[in-house]
């Protein structure tokens, strides 16, 4: 029998839309994405781009304080973070990405969400039910889908970037910008598009100096945006350099960074204790190709101002995979709820239940 809802995806926007559509009766599976060696690269793990950060503050209901109590009920013991586990310190003052999502997930399955643990590879919208096709060999059919894979930050692929990922090494100023190894240092933000120029600016807030390094001589940011990066007296703009190696040690993390020209063979470091990356976003959307409307930055395109309805019916998306301008957690909890609210009104229109 055909699935009533299928979520492809597990950041706030699948399980938001979960919660939802488990809560309206509609019984939802969640593909909540495939433990492998790819995806664990390609920063694509189950839980999404939450499950790779740190401490969250800017997420609403989770103000500092003790969380080891309510993180040990609320969640079953093998899946409580290693410190509640380990009975260690907690770590952060707040509520770290990973919990977060974890809660949320528990909170999902609290209303008898079924959840497989396997990608979405390949989809067939030109047949009702929807077919999906697993990496694990599975074919699901579906009558409605909610989509809500994501996007994950483009990198350049260093190893020391990699190394220090969470010790000094960012994608998001918004999500990282105020933990403490940032304030009153100076940082690095690796672009030149509009995205860098925010993070450099939100950056300025917390860092002595904020270095913008940009690989040629003139920002791909709109106007607006070039005339705040070069009048705010804390960025400092390093054109013509590419980022050519993260510096630091196990003990202090980021420690600084190695410049090199692209217009001749100088080369230079830089102290700072932060190297944030905003060189773009690619959603994940490769398994849809040809089946559901992309933007050109191959974004899912929302056909319906204010409904996240695709170009197919039946067919919803949700979170980053379909918002290239927001990407907050909080926001896409906000559209996974708005998807699955339109998923169960659609299927109530045609009769489904
Ligand atoms: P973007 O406009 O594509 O800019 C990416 C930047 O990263 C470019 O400057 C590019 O350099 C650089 N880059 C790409 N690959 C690189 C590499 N391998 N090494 C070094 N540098 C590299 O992306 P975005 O800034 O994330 O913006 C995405 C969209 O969201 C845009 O439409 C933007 O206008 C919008 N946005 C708007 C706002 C706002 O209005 N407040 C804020 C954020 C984003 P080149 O310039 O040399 O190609």
């Amino acid at each position: 029998m055909a699935e009533k809802v299928v979520i492809i995806g597990s950041g706030p926007a699948g399980w938001a839309a979960a919660i939802y559509a488990a809560r309206a009766n509609l019984q939802p599976l969640v593909f909540e994405g495939a433990v492998t060696p790819e995806n664990s690269t390609k920063g694509t793990l189950p839980l999404g781009q939450l499950a790779l950060t740190t401490e969250v503050e800017n997420y609403p209901g989770f103000p500092a304080g003790k969380s080891r109590e309510y993180l040990g009920t609320a969640l079953p013991s093998e899946r409580q973070p290693y410190w509640v586990q380990d009975n260690g310190d907690q770590p952060s003052h707040g509520i770290n990405g990973p919990e977060l999502m974890e809660l949320m997930r528990q909170q999902a399955v609290n209303f008898e969400t079924r959840i497989e643990t396997d990608d979405i590879v390949r989809v067939d919208f030109q047949r009702h039910p929807f077919l999906l096709h697993s990496l694990g060999g599975r074919t699901i059919e579906a009558l409605s889908v909610i989509v809500a894979t994501g996007a994950r930050a483009n990198y350049l692929g260093l190893p020391s970037e990699d190394k220090y990922k969470n010790l000094g090494v960012s994608a998001c100023a918004v999500c990282d910008g105020a933990l403490p190894r940032f304030r009153n240092k100076p940082l690095i933000v690796i672009g030149g598009g509009d995205s860098a120029v925010e993070e450099a600016t939100y950056l300025s807030k917390f860092a002595t100096t904020v270095y913008l390094v940009h690989r040629r001589d003139k920002l791909r940011a709109s106007k607006i945006m070039e005339k705040r990066a070069l009048e705010n007296p804390k960025i400092a703009l390093k054109w013509n350099r590419a980022l050519d190696e993260v510096l630091g040690n196990d003990t202090d993390g980021v420690t600084g960074a190695r410049l090199k020209s692209t217009v001749d063979k100088q080369v230079e470091e830089v102290p700072v204790t932060g190297v944030f990356l905003a060189i773009g976003h690619t959603p994940n959307t490769d398994f849809l190709a040809g089946q559901l409307a992309l933007t050109p930055d191959k974004y899912v395109r929302w056909t319906t101002p204010q409904r996240s309805n695709t170009s197919v019916e039946g067919v919803f998306a949700a979170g980053d995979v379909a918002d290239s301008y927001y990407r907050q957690a909080v926001t896409a909890a906000g559209t996974g709820c708005m998807a699955a609210l339109d998923a169960e009104r659609w299927l109530a229109a045609k009769g489904y239940h």
